[in-house]
């Protein structure tokens, strides 16, 4: 049977727009790393994909019993923006996909655990921005961070949606988990490298590996 059409579709930007996550987390682990945070790629991976910057200080903070060091952020902020800039491309088949879902007359938006200064490096590299001017959210604007609903709701009261006619479609654990929180359905994205498919399934998230499979799994 196929899934009635939503009326909104709320895209996760890192790792599901953008092919972010492989250039931003080596960098953010290096300087970790060089601060006197010992953590592991791998780990990172984990524990800290799909958070809010300030959710990761907070869990990293608690884990080693100290604070990052004064100018972490900023000096790491350059860094990760200087390479996305240059180096991030969309996700493999995610333009074809908006291509389609729009088409259907489907409203689209991007609700974001990254700062809206980030988003504008990586959506305007991929040329993506112009396709959600205006509808681009992201976690400074909610008190909490995914895995918590706040950021899903926000983004649907702001889209005039009503939660349950909503999918999300998300790479990450906590962005799963935010979804099923705000009553909306989530589609997780398990094609990129780093991807945790039994998390994410786990999660209660949909799992599906190409961008082209989306437009079926949404109804069209
Ligand atoms: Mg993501």
């Amino acid at each position: 049977m196929r899934p009635s059409l939503p009326d909104l579709v709320i895209f996760d930007c890192d790792g599901v727009l953008v092919d972010s996550e492989v250039i931003s987390n080596p960098l953010f682990v290096a300087h970790l790393n060089r601060a006197g945070f010992a953590i592991t790629l791998e780990e990172a991976n984990r524990d800290l994909i799909g958070r809010s910057m300030a959710s990761c200080m907070a869990l990293l903070a608690e884990r080693f019993g100290k604070p990052l060091p004064e100018g972490f952020l900023d000096d790491l902020q350059v860094e990760t923006f200087a390479a996305l800039a240059e180096r991030v491309e969309p996700v493999e088949g995610v333009i074809a996909a908006i291509d389609r879902i729009e088409a259907a007359g489907i409203a689209t938006c991007v609700a974001s655990s990254g700062e809206h200064a980030k988003m504008a490096v990586t959506l305007g590299r991929t040329g993506l921005i112009g396709r959600f001017e205006g509808r681009i959210f992201s976690a400074t604007e909610v008190a909490r961070g995914k895995p918590f609903p706040d950021l899903f709701l926000h983004a649907a009261t702001r889209m005039g949606m009503a939660p349950a006619a909503c999918v999300v479609v998300e790479d990450s654990e906590p962005g799963i988990r935010a979804a099923a929180a705000a009553g909306m359905r989530p589609l997780a994205y398990a094609g990129g490298t780093i991807a945790r498919p039994e998390a994410l399934a786990a999660a209660g998230g949909t799992l599906f590996r190409r961008m082209a499979e989306l437009p079926a799994l949404l109804g069209l």
